[in-house]
């Protein structure tokens, strides 16, 4: 689950690590209230030296600074105008996708001046089993161009789960990436904070781009990006009500009520199938024959017949979606109760798409036998290859009746 850069930094603070201070607005006059506050407020750390805001635009994404998300304002008026052209703006980035993510929170915080800018990121490093900080002095807004040309430039340490990230450690790497010896200590102790960050919520990624040194050689974590590992938030709930909806895919939404794993992707092949493992496969076949998933979807093991309807609305929602592929290996699953669930879905929404079933295992019988006597146009597949070529060949030949969608999408 990923959350806002505010609520982050508000986390992250908690656990030592050193922030700017900021306040989250959702309007234009509480980005003003916030920007007078900041103003008032002591510094006795010498953070800014008043007149400095930054504007942050808060969505699930990076790489807002080169879309407009992100702006240092030099006067109230400034703070006024970029919170005003922010809200409500679709912000196109490289990860949101052409569409853009529409902005509903800012964040407006105390301005610093930069000197340096560094990377930081924690994540699990599954071969070695530990957690792996990595640190670059090549910070800022291209971590992903440095990573690809010159990953060298990234420095890589694996922390023992058992002594955490010593203190030794932490100056170690800051050192390495040309923290001076006036900023060590500090730097090591944002660094140790945000291993017990990561630690201690059950983070999956923190993210810091850009660690900055300002020109009094502090060190302030400027950005922050932190994601928790979804099987561990029932340990968590005070972090799971931090999920922010409007950031999430609806058909995620919709799936993640039913328990379904679902993940959208932009082909237009939708794939049901039971199993994470099988459903990997079968989107792997698929772009073997050459066609292109319109979605990841593993109904588990235990999928009543309710619970495949659903599966299978949701993939109808699709309005690019030209055909279906149901791939069963009925194992723990039975194949009967497959069918009736694609039945059962198929009678309440119009199925404008060619269906393809491959169906194995227990039951296999019955299910077919089901599928047969529904009356529903299925194309029959004998395998996974002969169900992937079928699929592929499917969706090419499907030409929507109307322009858009070509599913009984209501
Ligand atoms: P991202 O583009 O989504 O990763 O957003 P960031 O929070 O990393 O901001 C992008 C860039 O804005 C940073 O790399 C900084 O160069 C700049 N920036 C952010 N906050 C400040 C600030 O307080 N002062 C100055 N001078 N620049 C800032
Ligand atoms: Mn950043």
């Amino acid at each position: 689950m990923k959350i806002h850069e505010y609520q982050a930094k508000e986390i992250l603070r908690a656990f030592g690590v050193a922030i700017p201070r900021g306040i989250a607005c959702f309007s234009v006059a509480e980005a003003m209230e916030a920007a007078h506050k900041l103003n008032k407020l002591d510094r006795p750390d010498k953070l800014g030296k008043g007149g400095l805001w930054v504007v942050k635009a808060q969505i699930h994404a990076g790489g807002r600074g080169k879309g407009g998300g992100v702006k240092v304002a030099r006067s109230l008026d400034e703070v006024e105008q970029y919170a005003g052209q922010m809200l409500g703006m679709q912000l196109v980035t490289r990860q949101t996708g052409a569409g853009g993510q529409a902005v509903r929170r800012l964040l407006i915080e105390e301005g610093v001046e930069i000197t340096r800018e560094f990377y930081i990121g924690l994540v699990v490093d599954r071969s070695r089993r530990r957690v792996c900080l990595m640190a670059s002095a090549e910070g800022g807004m291209d971590i992903e161009e440095v990573a690809a040309k010159t990953p060298e430039k990234i420095r890589k340490i694996f922390i023992d789960p058992i002594a955490g990230l010593t203190a030794s450690e932490a100056g170690d790497i800051a050192e390495s990436i040309g923290i001076g010896p006036q900023a060590v200590k500090e730097a090591s102790e944002l660094l140790q904070g945000l291993y017990r960050a990561y630690d201690a919520t059950d983070a999956s990624l923190v993210e810091i781009n850009p660690l900055v040194m300002t020109s009094d050689n502090r060190v302030f974590a400027l950005d922050a990006k932190l994601s928790f590992d979804d099987n561990a938030l029932f340990r968590h709930p005070e972090l799971a009500a931090l999920r922010d909806l409007d950031e999430e895919d609806p058909a995620e939404i919709e799936a993640s009520k039913y328990d379904l794993s679902y993940v959208s992707l932009d082909g237009n092949i939708g794939c049901l199938v039971n199993g994470a493992g099988l459903a990997m496969a079968t989107m792997d076949i698929i772009k073997l024959y050459g066609g292109n998933p319109a979605n990841f979807l593993d109904v588990g093991g235990g999928a009543t017949a309710e619970k495949v309807a659903e599966a299978f609305k949701l993939m109808l929602r699709n309005p690019e979606l030209r055909a279906i592929l149901i791939n069963i290996f009925g194992g723990i699953m039975k194949c009967d109760v497959i069918a009736e669930g694609v039945v059962a879905a198929a009678r309440e929404v119009k199925l404008g798409v060619p269906l393809v079933v491959r169906l194995e295992g227990t039951n296999v019988e019955l299910g077919r036998k089901i599928l047969a006597e529904s009356g529903l146009p299925i194309i029959s597949a004998a395998n996974m290859a002969d169900a992937a070529a079928k699929a592929v060949s499917a969706a090419a030949a499907a030409i929507p009746e109307t322009p858009g969608p070509a599913t009984g999408r209501t």
